[in-house]
């Protein structure tokens, strides 16, 4: 990183929307919005859609939602290339005026000949330069070339990757205006940086054999260089760039599947990122401690076991209230209206330290609002014996008497249970966790019945047990 520039870092997130937001741009976008927070700088969004035969608006449309989703907000955006015709017009004009571009009339097939001679010759394909001297005027179907430099080195200073070297030879004389008017993806990005202000780039690598081009780009307009950092792919387990096969690619399937938005942050700035031996990060954590210069130059692997790991510390490290934003939609999935509130509040303190997503959190909360109407068959073998609806009954009545309604209170019921029965815990306890929950398996006995309240706790163990003496054994 450059220590000695003290400015402050702009910075940008710049994709095309041609499908959703991605993992490997959602991560790109994270890069950006960190160094910007941390650095206290600004965040740019800019939808780069001159591509008008790819991009669509459902695709902005999901960009938008899955940024809002991860709570990357943006200073300054989003804007549109689309909208920004006219200035790219402006620079590629001042650029064919100042001699360091040219109209060419050449067509698509005798480009694809020079190519091909120039590989026949052992050479990189690439244009010849035929138009280059005509002094060509604007014509149907011309386009506009830039005047890139025979001889000499382009170097693209890179804070991750160090400094790599490009032959000028090896750059050819790039379109920048296509036959239709439209600007190319390296004019339209370099106007937009620098009428913009943004002085660090941070993008995929894959972007890499674009950027001497841009910089030749700068020079021509005589702007200050930004910064790059180009940051290495995201991969799959078996090391190849990660795409469908390896599983799910949009962030919102994420949202879907039941992941908490810091979740999934924290585990992308760990892939290619790295705070000592931190693995858990909150966002103000991140955005405290994320530094550019860490970044590192290996490719991360994505593994989705991680993923699941850490989306169980977030949950357990999340307040109830908050939890509950996100749990809502999913019990609205399920047919249930549950209202922000010390009920909710409750049911998910029982759940929070046992749900690796949201949808096991749902699920697993759904017995809390609608009681059960059938008890789990192999549960009933087990645990509803003829003489579990007498213990269920004791039960009961302590229940009834436990005043204030505590956890305290409750443990000496099952105390006092146990001891006059002579019955281990789980004796007691399981026919209880069933009658309660319709299973065998649930969050903890007493915060469970805490939750549930004096009340409704009274009127499912009554039913369990008329349940259990209607039964024929
Ligand atoms: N629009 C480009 C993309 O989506 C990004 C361009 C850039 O970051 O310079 O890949």
């Amino acid at each position: 990183m450059n220590m000695e520039s003290n400015k402050s870092p702009v910075t940008r997130f710049a994709p095309s929307p041609t499908g959703y937001l991605h993992i490997g741009g959602a991560r790109t976008a994270l890069f950006n919005w960190l160094h910007a927070r941390h650095c206290k700088g600004k965040f740019i969004l800019r939808i780069e859609d001159t591509d008008t035969r790819r991009s669509t608006k459902e695709s902005v449309d999901a960009i938008f939602e899955a940024m809002k989703w991860l709570e990357m907000d943006w200073d300054e955006g989003p804007y549109f290339q689309s909208k920004r015709i006219n200035i790219y017009r402006e620079y590629i004009r001042k650029l064919i005026d100042e001699n360091k571009a040219y109209y060419c009339t050449c067509t698509s097939e005798q480009v694809e000949a020079m190519r091909k001679k120039a590989m026949a010759t052992g050479g990189k394909p690439k244009y010849d330069g035929t138009c280059r001297e005509k002094g060509l005027g604007p014509s149907k179907g011309a386009v506009v070339r830039f005047r890139a430099p025979i001889a000499g080195t382009t170097v693209v200073r890179d804070e991750i990757r160090g400094n790599i070297s490009f032959d000028n030879s090896e750059i050819d004389d790039f379109i920048i205006q296509r036959s239709d008017g439209m600007p190319t993806y390296n004019l339209a990005v370099v106007v937009d940086d620098l009428t913009m202000g943004v002085n660090m780039i941070i993008r995929g690598d894959d972007h890499i054999s674009n950027t001497p081009k841009q910089i030749l780009l700068y020079e021509a307009f005589g702007a200050d260089m930004p910064e790059f950092g180009h940051v290495p792919m995201v991969l799959g387990h078996d090391k190849a760039r990660l795409s469908k096969r390896h599983g799910a690619m949009s962030v919102t399937a994420y949202r879907e599947m039941g992941f908490h938005p810091d979740a999934l942050l924290n585990y992308l700035v760990r892939l290619g990122w790295s705070h000592g031996d931190q693995e858990f990060f909150t966002r103000n954590d991140l955005i405290e401690k994320f530094d550019i210069s860490h970044v590192g130059k290996s490719a991360g692997v994505f593994n989705p076991e991680k993923l699941l790991a850490i989306n169980a510390e977030h949950i357990r490290a999340t307040t109830e209230d908050e939890l509950a934003v996100h749990l809502i939609p999913f019990l609205e999935e399920r047919g249930i209206k549950a209202e922000a509130g010390p009920f909710l509040n409750s049911v998910i303190k029982t759940l929070k330290p046992r749900s690796k997503t949201f949808i096991e959190m749902a699920d697993s909360a759904v017995f809390y609002f609608i009681p059960p109407e059938t008890y789990e068959e192999k549960g009933v073998k087990k645990f509803f014996k003829p003489g579990a609806a007498d213990l269920i009954d004791r039960t009961c009545a302590g229940i009834e008497n436990v005043e204030p309604f505590d956890k305290p209170g409750l443990e000496d019921v099952f105390t006092d249970i146990m001891e006059k029965s002579e019955l281990k815990f789980g004796k007691v306890a399981q026919p209880v966790r069933l009658a309660l929950s319709g299973k065998t398996v649930s969050p903890g006995i007493f915060e469970m019945i805490e939750a549930l309240g004096k009340a409704e706790t009274v009127a499912r163990l009554k039913n369990a047990a008329d349940f259990i003496r209607k039964q024929q054994f």
